[in-house]
């Protein structure tokens, strides 16, 4: 039998937690959707790797190489075991989310879509499954279209089943969870559609795989990215997985070292999957870093961590909704939405609110959030969201509250 977990001790972990912020108050971080905070274990992984093993991989024979390759190539696996991938070749190591979805457009998308064809994609993703597909889309002369959100934020997928029904759609660009509403897109009901259709699908992880267990051979999707630092590990670390038969016949992204078996003057020859994929000296240090964000994550478990944030979301839409003038977006059914909340409070601007509460050490993002295109849906210009993660509490949440009151005050609400 599993022992309790106690969040005070995750939180010891964690030492900018400790951190006073202005005006000496204590840190409430619930900016967890646009980054998370490092354990110390990441944070003793990158410093290790440097003291200790530092050094180039894939090459030299060395001992420093060696035990770098090695703790390179061991987080693959342990990706691999994180999203039960079955063959660690179809991991890719990219910089992030926003690598890994450009890495689809230009290699897959340049060699696939030709005029006419349709790509399509959802009203509440980030820009950065938007716009790599504006740019295909134009050079193609192929058409982007979007599944539109209802006013509970859900994604209306009859239209995806119109799209389908033309016969012209060749990817389906989705993500997994919306970083502004929160919503947990039904992937088992879009890869019913897609797959009856015979159509590709892409997605976008960024915001599922930090806070709720993915396994890709269950969503049976065919392309699948997301970003280590906001799951416990570092920026510039991020992952893209490719179905092995798609990446087999992908032109390379970036050419140079690493990436090739054998080069002539005027011939090149690839390496095998997955370094084709993996030009030039990687981020070798972070990726170690993010090896130990993924033990620590497997650890708790990832239903621990669904299970945290349902609890302090819960918690917190609940007294959220006590207060006059504040609109909370998206779904109020928890077992259908993140630990992530949107919201504007009377015609207070977004901005001037997170200023209010940031002088009480509440750090909550403000702005588009990268999603322009739901913001035009929602018709604002800009919310406030305050988004949880496994070492937030309910403690937090009511200094939160209280400093949504005094702004309540301060502008005479
Ligand atoms: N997709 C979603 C849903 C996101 O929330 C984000 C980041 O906020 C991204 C993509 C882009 O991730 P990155 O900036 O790490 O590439």
């Amino acid at each position: 039998m599993q022992t309790a977990i106690s969040v005070e001790k995750i939180r010891e972990d964690f030492p900018i937690l400790k951190r006073k912020v202005r005006n000496n108050k204590q840190l409430v971080y619930l900016d967890n959707a646009a980054t998370a905070q490092k354990p110390i274990q990441v944070i003793n992984a990158i410093s290790d790797f440097y003291t200790n093993h530092n050094s180039n991989i894939h090459r030299a024979v060395h001992a420093l190489a060696e035990e770098a390759t090695e703790a390179y190539e061991v987080t693959r696996d342990k990706v691999a075991q994180f999203l039960n991938i079955k063959d660690r070749r179809e991991i890719i190591f990219v910089r992030g989310t926003t690598e890994a979805i450009n890495l689809v457009a230009y290699t897959w998308g340049r060699q696939n879509v030709k005029q006419g064809d349709i790509i399509v994609t959802t009203e509440y993703e980030h820009h950065s499954n938007i716009v790599p597909w504006q740019l295909l889309t134009q050079e193609k002369g192929a058409k982007l279209e979007y599944i539109g959100v209802n006013d509970d934020g859900e994604l209306l997928l009859d239209q995806l089943e119109t799209y389908l029904a033309t016969g012209k759609v060749k990817l389906v660009a989705i993500s997994q969870m919306s970083n502004v509403l929160g919503t947990i897109t039904d992937m088992a009901e879009v890869m019913r559609m897609c797959k009856k259709a015979e159509v590709k699908v892409l997605v976008d992880g960024a915001q599922s795989v930090p806070h709720m267990k993915v396994d890709l051979q269950q969503i049976g999707c065919d392309f699948f990215a997301f970003s280590a630092h906001k799951m416990l590990g570092p920026t510039g670390v991020g992952v893209l997985w490719v179905r092995k038969e798609l990446l087999e016949q992908m032109t390379p992204f970036h050419g140079g070292g690493d990436m090739i078996r054998e080069v002539h003057k005027y011939e090149t020859t690839w390496n095998d999957l997955p370094y084709k994929f993996e030009a030039g000296t990687p981020n070798i240090a972070d990726v170690i870093g993010f090896s130990a964000a993924l033990d620590y994550l497997s650890n708790l478990g990832m239903d621990f961590v669904r299970n945290h944030e349902i609890e302090i979301t819960k918690y917190a839409l609940e007294k959220m909704s006590t207060i006059k003038g504040l609109k909370i977006y998206g779904t109020k059914d928890i077992s259908k939405r993140g630990g992530v909340i949107s919201f504007n409070f009377a015609d207070i601007h977004p901005h001037d609110l997170a200023t209010i509460i940031d002088e009480e050490g509440v750090a909550i993002r403000s702005g588009h959030h990268c999603a322009q295109v739901l913001m035009e849906r929602l018709d604002v210009a800009a919310t406030s969201r305050a988004s949880f993660y496994i070492y937030n509490t309910k403690e937090e949440v009511d200094v939160l509250i209280k400093s949504l009151e005094k702004a309540a005050r301060l502008f005479k609400l």
